[in-house]
């Protein structure tokens, strides 16, 4: 049950890597794992087939932006209606309308008729809470998915029933077929028709999957959801879809995460946004303030004279980066409250306040600043207009 890896990290290059570094570092890996050089290594060909597989997304525009979009399932070639075709709308997860666990099968499959089909995607969707996505957790979900039927192991026929092997196929499920052309005789084989490719005949097929060696089944799966992971980003666990058919591979299990929200916190990308209030009296005098995060509280010196709406930041308290070291930041803005239903003590204290002139003094000050701003940002603007015309 291994993840699908990143295509990223698959190619070795940054998120935002362009156009020419995926190209040099599919070529330099594509040589190195090329099937040519390691005959008979299965390690080395399913690396060559992984790279390309990430090259053919990475390399194409429109792949790619679904791809950092959604992760693995906004190109899952299996995923059939798929994403942005009316096929999930995951925007509204968060106001919890889906309930906690949603489910769905992607059509998928295909194959030749007869023939080993690969078994389809499953298609699931986990809320987690806002700390659970921050931090990593692991979580337990009951999926259905098409398995083999353990009564008959696959082979449809009721247990202890005669099965016959196929007079036709001989038993391996494959014909072969010669074919006369112009530049000569080609040998192909397909599935056997009278068998439907199993290699063998039932007489009395098994009464829990009626023949079809498959049934419907309910399965409980943990599933590691990584710390720093976003809402709408989907884990891939490769093979736990259904169960292919006729010997087919099994799909995988797709995994879709929405975040609930937080009463406090608010998440841009690995930052957490928190909107703080303050008193007047601490913004004018300056204050120790306890300021929630993610790890508890911290303290922080807000220095005299903090205006309503300025932001602070404090490093490395954001969300962990996905699969990767290193943390965004928590920023921190702040909202001066203005005092209502005064006394009338306080009243008095604040006109005694603007008598001394505190009130109008600072106004007067502030604004003189901000027309001193606005004088030089415009001489900076023309400054660079006149360079750019030179
Ligand atoms: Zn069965
Ligand atoms: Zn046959």
């Amino acid at each position: 049950m291994a993840e699908k890896r990143d295509y990223y990290e698959v190619l070795g290059v940054e998120r935002g890597a362009d156009d020419d570094t995926i190209k040099k570092a599919y070529r330099r890996l594509a040589k190195k794992y090329h099937p040519d050089l390691h005959p008979g290594d299965k390690e080395a060909e399913n690396m060559f087939k992984e790279i390309n597989e990430a090259y053919e997304v990475l390399s194409d525009h429109d792949k790619r932006s679904r791809y950092d979009q959604f992760g693995h399932a906004g190109v899952d070639p299996n995923a059939q209606g798929g994403f942005g075709a009316g096929g999930f709308d995951f925007s509204n997860m968060g106001m919890g309308g889906f309930g906690d666990i949603f489910e769905s099968f992607f059509g998928g499959g295909g194959g030749r008729r007869g023939g080993p089909m690969r078994g389809d995607d499953v298609q699931y969707g986990v809320n987690i809470s806002f700390e659970e996505a921050a931090f990593g957790c692991k979580k337990e979900i009951d999926i259905k998915r098409i398995e083999v039927c353990s009564d008959c192991e696959g082979t449809g026929a009721k247990p202890g029933s005669q099965v016959n092997t196929c007079t036709v196929c001989g038993g391996t499920g494959q014909v072969r077929v010669q074919q006369r052309t112009p530049f000569g005789t080609f040998a192909s084989s397909r599935p056997c028709d009278n068998c439907g490719g199993r290699g063998q005949v039932i007489k009395e097929p098994c009464h829990t999957c009626k023949g079809k060696g498959r049934v419907r089944r309910s399965k409980k799966i943990e599933v590691s959801i990584p710390a720093g992971i976003d809402s709408g980003q989907t884990i891939s666990m490769r093979g736990q879809g259904s169960a292919g058919a006729k010997g087919g591979p099994p799909g995988d299990l797709l995994i879709t995460i929405g975040i609930r929200p937080h009463p406090i916190f608010e998440r841009q990308g690995p930052d957490v946004i928190l909107e703080f209030p303050i008193t007047i009296v601490q913004a004018s005098l300056g204050a120790e303030l306890e300021v929630p995060t993610l790890d508890g509280h911290v303290k922080y010196n807000m220095p005299a004279g903090t205006q309503d709406g300025t932001v602070f930041r404090l490093r490395g308290k954001g969300i962990p980066y996905i699969r990767s070291k290193g943390r965004g930041d928590e920023f921190v803005k702040v909202n001066v409250e203005i005092p209502k239903n005064l006394t009338e003590r306080q009243k008095e204290l604040l006109r005694e306040f603007d008598r001394t002139g505190g009130g109008s003094y600072e106004k007067n000050k502030n604004f003189l600043d901000k027309l001193k701003d606005l004088a030089n940002k415009g001489a900076k603007q023309s400054r660079k207009s006149k360079d750019a015309r030179e």
